[in-house]
């Protein structure tokens, strides 16, 4: 899961993208109300939530929110907001926010948030999704085959899940690295074959793929 977290206040933003990496959340942060907005136009496929602050420079969090909602944007979306702005709560939600939490907010309140919303899209999407002999459970985010824990890192959790959600599809790399690593992501262009090949040790197979097969120069693709 990617969130975009758009927040001025550069020790908050810190804290806040270092405790949801520590849940397993890809966190990409924007300092600014206009940029955001253009990340949000341009990539909007990446992100499963954004967390908006509300006074930004640039451009303010309720403007960015109704413009995104202009534009058939559904991409659900968490204001942050001062305890002197609460009063504007109802023009918050009309402007198309799904929900707003007031600062100062615990974390585990924040990260409670976030679950309702990412859960609320995705309540036709089963809890367990099977390819083959492989199981992966969402909500104890374990993963079986034939019955046998897997023991995966986050990385490899999220790269099955993806592969997973798109059984039989070719899935090219920069997909991969869109939704699964931040877009500060400076680390060597093959990060994405090397986790594969991590993933499919630990679920037994070969290099050459019984059910993630390698399509050269493209990616990779589940043999449902
Ligand atoms: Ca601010």
């Amino acid at each position: 899961m990617k969130i975009l977290l758009v927040e001025d206040e550069q020790k908050l933003s810190a804290a806040l993208s270092k405790g949801l990496e520590h849940e397993g959340y890809t966190v990409d942060v924007i300092p600014d109300g206009k940029k955001a907005l253009t990340r949000i136009s341009l990539h909007r496929k990446d992100y499963d939530l954004v967390i908006l602050d509300l006074m930004l420079p640039g451009m303010d969090g309720h403007e960015i929110c109704k413009q995104v909602r202009q534009w058939g944007i559904t991409i659900p979306i968490l204001i942050l907001t001062a305890r002197a702005e609460t009063e504007k709560k109802v023009d918050l939600l009309m402007s198309g926010a799904d929900d707003y939490l007031v600062k100062p907010f615990s974390f585990a309140e924040l990260i409670a948030r976030i679950q309702a919303l990412l859960r609320r899209p995705s309540e036709a999407l089963p809890e367990k999704l099977t390819v083959g002999d492989i199981e992966l459970d969402l909500g104890t985010r374990s993963v079986t085959k034939s019955g046998t824990p897997v023991e995966l890192t986050l990385k490899e959790f999220g790269l099955l899940e993806y592969f997973m959600r798109h059984p039989n599809k070719v899935v090219n790399r920069e997909d991969l690295l869109n939704h699964l690593w931040d877009f500060n992501y400076s680390g060597f262009s093959n990060v994405v074959d090397v986790h594969v090949k991590n993933l499919r040790k630990k679920l037994g197979e070969r290099d050459d793929g019984a059910v993630l097969e390698t399509v050269r120069g493209i990616g990779y693709r589940m043999v449902a």
